[in-house]
């Protein structure tokens, strides 16, 4: 079984999941290691609503599990930061202030506004969103890149009007493969993300094609996670996501300890 490095807990403030309920769950499915990776997105756009949590107190949280469940599975201290270009700064110091092991970094906005709510779209086609998206994803990478992975790279096609149904890596290819040539020169690597395939896509985020792209252009550093925020989707179509790598190309996925990675064979 392959490390599920992004998992959420009731640290985030769309989890109500204790801890121990996902360490339990994961022992339960013979995952050998999960990252808790949960939501910091400083300056959440939408009113009365706020992602962001105690560190000190989840690093507590952690190490209290990690000892009990020592001999049973690796448990790792993540974080997911929300990018924005104006928070780099925020986000080094962030960063450089707690003993991480692993840190991921993901587009959740667009023009300022959550896509999970459908008024983003309104007025818009979803062509227009997803470029938008891309194109901030890509100014985001270049003011704030101390992280280790890219989480759901193509997340905005779950929440479009049609979704997937006239997505094409091909109709944004300009802007992507601008943002993976940035991620393999800064030696982050790109994380394939099941919730696509949970959220009924039909494939992973990113699509498969971008998967390739990646290691086409040079990458071989992927990262694999379920995004549960409950836990009987720990692992989710990991099978499938093995398979998928291989198809592209990979032969090892990678986890990280203290920002270090760790490349295991598939
Ligand atoms: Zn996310
Ligand atoms: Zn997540």
């Amino acid at each position: 079984m392959i490390a599920d490095m992004h998992i959420h807990s009731l640290f985030s403030t769309d989890s109500d999941t204790p801890m121990e309920s996902m360490v339990q769950a994961a022992v339960k499915a013979g995952i050998p290691t999960i990252c808790f990776t949960d939501h910091i997105d400083y300056d959440y756009p939408v009113k009365d609503i706020t992602f962001e949590f105690d560190i000190g107190r989840y690093k507590e949280a952690i190490d209290a599990l990690k000892e009990k469940y020592k001999s049973k599975i690796l448990i790792l201290m993540g974080v997911e930061l929300g990018l924005q270009e104006h928070l780099g700064g925020r986000y080094r110091k962030l960063v450089e202030g707690y003993p991480f092991d692993f840190i991921i970094g993901s587009q959740h906005l667009v023009g300022n506004k959550d896509p999970y709510y459908p008024e983003t779209f309104e007025g818009r086609t979803d062509m227009e969103i997803y470029r938008e998206f891309f194109k901030e994803t890509l100014r985001d990478i270049k003011a704030f890149h101390d992280f280790d992975s890219m989480g759901h790279l193509d997340y905005i096609v779950r929440y479009g009007r049609k979704k997937a149904a006239d997505y094409r890596y091909r109709d944004y290819a300009d802007i992507i493969d601008e943002i993976l040539k940035l991620l393999i020169r800064y030696n982050i690597s790109l994380e394939l993300n099941t919730a696509g395939i949970r959220k009924q896509l039909g494939f992973p985020n990113p699509h498969p094609e971008i998967l390739k792209r990646y290691r086409e252009l040079g990458g071989t550093c992927v990262t694999v996670g379920s995004d549960s925020h409950k836990p009987h989707s720990l692992g989710y179509a990991f099978d499938e996501a093995a398979d998928i790598l291989k198809d592209c190309g990979f032969t090892h996925y990678v986890y990280y300890v203290q920002r270090k990675a760790h490349f295991v064979k598939l």
